[in-house]
């Protein structure tokens, strides 16, 4: 379609069957995009290869900007339960949002925002909201047009908001799914409107190996390349994920079915190395093969030999040290729960030459007595109390941290683990001895952690803690300043509760210190402990902004203090 057409069946939107809003400003080919879909199961690291395409993108000079698309009903992701579906990722503008969302910003080395992810339930909340206002004048609102329609509104918006090379969209969910159809015929509709040179369609499939045969078999993912097909998506790419590396025959047998010429059949094994793996792709040719189906002269591209060396970088041979790290949490059963804080102690493993084991202490074992701290400290030479809600686990992670207080252990607590770092010390230094969050104890005599006076007046679950990214004042002389070297700095957050500022003054006369705080307001954001290793609370999440080759100085405190 070309650009003329394209605008007028922007215009003709309201009274015919076309419903396709052009934002302004939008230039058709001035943006092109990587659509990435995934078939067979779910689970095969969708989100990794887009922020590896991203990066093997932006290694070239082209600015990439990259889109979750979830098929959820969720409007965003503060609500899920990080057990369920891996931890809530706050973006700098406050947008709760998928992990894969941490896992480009830390691949791109960006900060992303609200635009950057779409779920169903933010679509249609929208349009259920602009039905009831009566803004499809008098339309049956229907899938399609109307919702595929909304849905390449907010693709082809990235593309002007971004002023990107290229929108990368990761389409959630499995190929075959009910709940994602829709956001495959907007794909489909979009290919159709925007032509095949300024969308690239990658599939991510998955070839078996059954223990029982010990050999590939490629059936699964023809099939679902086949459901794809069916769809109205041809593929211009497709990646095998699989356990070995992936045997020709079965490219073969791949580009076969689905009309994918064999160099754009390529094989991903799974692979240790995580941050080897966008070397991986483009050793493979990956990228060359995205430039030339979106006809991008790589020619006119940066050369770069950045890639090779940013892999160096974070890939640790010969570790000078092992280090165990505990992380105390109530979610150790799904890593997925944690992983920027993972992620962050990787980024120290490259920057100290490390290895980083964690060792993964359920604090509700600790309370119930199933476990003493002594055992589940033995060997634990850093503690991390992560982020959390309610309850459970609570009392188990105040005796770690009671433990690291008294032993002289490094320890970092962020935001509940500060919290619960402030109730420790209440109780044991403080002598209040019921002193509690009134999160846990809304009768508690000493309300150590109470409600921000925002949070007091609000209802309901959905995006009302205190979010995204925030200043902090940094106290000169204090071990923060220290690690951040700035008076300013600027963290995220996601919180209801905070120290309660009745106590500040008797905390701060009985040795704790407030190096971070927020201006203007008396929120406390940083707490540490003198005459101590490492003891270090943050109200805020340091591990959000945590890169590659620039890890957060706080977790490099934590580290650091090991070392
Ligand atoms: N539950 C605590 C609060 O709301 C801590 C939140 C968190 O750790 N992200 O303040």
């Amino acid at each position: 379609m070309g650009e003329k057409e394209l605008s007028e069946l922007g215009k003709k939107s309201v009274d015919s069957e076309f419903f396709t809003l052009i934002p302004d400003g939008y230039k058709k080919g001035k943006t092109k995009y990587i659509i990435i879909t995934g078939s067979v199961i779910s689970g095969i690291g969708k989100g990794t290869v887009s922020s590896s395409i991203a990066k093997l993108m932006d290694e070239r000079g082209l600015e990439v900007s990259p889109m979750k698309a979830e098929a959820y009903f969720n409007v965003d992701a503060g609500t899920l339960n990080p057990f369920r579906h891996g931890e809530v990722f706050v973006l700098d503008d406050g947008t709760e949002t998928d992990m894969d969302l941490g896992s480009y910003e830390r691949f791109t080395n960006k900060n992303l925002t609200k635009e950057n992810y779409i779920t169903t339930g933010k679509i249609f909340l929208e349009i259920i909201e602009k039905e009831r206002a009566g803004k499809y004048l008098g339309r049956d609102v229907q899938l399609i047009p109307h919702v595929t329609g909304e849905t390449k509104k907010y693709f082809r918006k990235l593309a002007v908001d971004s002023k990107a090379d290229l929108v990368l969209i990761e389409i959630g969910g499995t190929v075959g799914d009910y709940e994602n159809m829709y956001l495959l015929e907007a794909v489909r509709q979009l290919i159709y409107e925007e032509g095949k040179e300024n969308v690239c369609l990658i599939n991510l499939t998955y070839i078996f190996e059954p223990k029982t045969l010990g050999e590939q078999k490629s059936k699964a993912a023809q099939l679902g390349i086949k459901k794809l097909i069916e769809l109205g998506l041809m593929p211009d790419i497709v990646i095998c994920r699989s356990e070995h590396p992936v045997k020709n025959n079965i490219r073969e047998k791949i580009s076969v079915f689905s009309n994918v010429p064999l160099q754009r059949v390529i094989g991903l094994h799974d692979s240790d190395e995580f941050y080897e793996i966008p070397l991986m792709m483009k050793e493979k040719g990956l990228d060359k093969e995205i430039f030339e189906i979106l006809n991008i002269n790589e020619k006119k591209l940066a050369n770069h030999s950045s890639l090779k060396k940013w892999t160096e970088s974070m890939t640790v041979k010969n570790p000078k040290k092992t280090l165990t790290v505990g992380i105390a949490g109530k979610y150790t059963g799904l890593k997925d729960s944690y992983i920027s804080i993972i992620k962050a102690l990787e980024h120290c493993e490259a920057e100290f030459q490390i290895k980083i084991k964690t060792k993964w202490i359920e604090a509700t074992e600790i309370e119930t007595g199933k476990k003493k701290v002594t055992e589940v400290m033995k060997g634990v030479d850093a503690l991390i109390v992560p982020g959390g809600y309610g309850k459970r686990g609570s009392e188990g992670k105040i005796e770690c941290i009671k433990f690291c207080r008294e032993k002289n252990i490094p320890f970092l607590g962020i935001c509940y683990g500060m919290q619960m770092a402030l109730i420790e010390f209440s109780r044991n230094v403080l002598n209040k001895k019921n002193a509690n969050t009134t999160e846990i104890d809304s009768k508690t005599s000493y309300p150590v952690v109470c409600l921000l006076p925002d949070q007091k007046k609000i209802e309901g679950l959905g995006g009302n803690n205190r979010l995204g990214g925030f200043d902090v004042e940094v106290k000169k002389g204090t071990k923060a300043f220290e690690l951040y070297e700035k008076e300013k700095i600027r963290e995220r957050f996601r919180h209801r509760y905070e120290c309660n500022p009745e106590f500040i003054k008797e905390f701060e006369e009985n040795g704790l210190i407030f190096s971070g705080k927020a201006p203007k307001v008396e929120i406390m954001q940083i707490l540490e402990l003198k005459k101590h290793k490492f003891f270090f609370g943050t109200q805020f999440h340091p591990e959000l902004t945590s890169r590659p080759l620039n890890p957060n100085p706080c977790f490099k405190g934590l580290i650091k203090a090991c070392l």
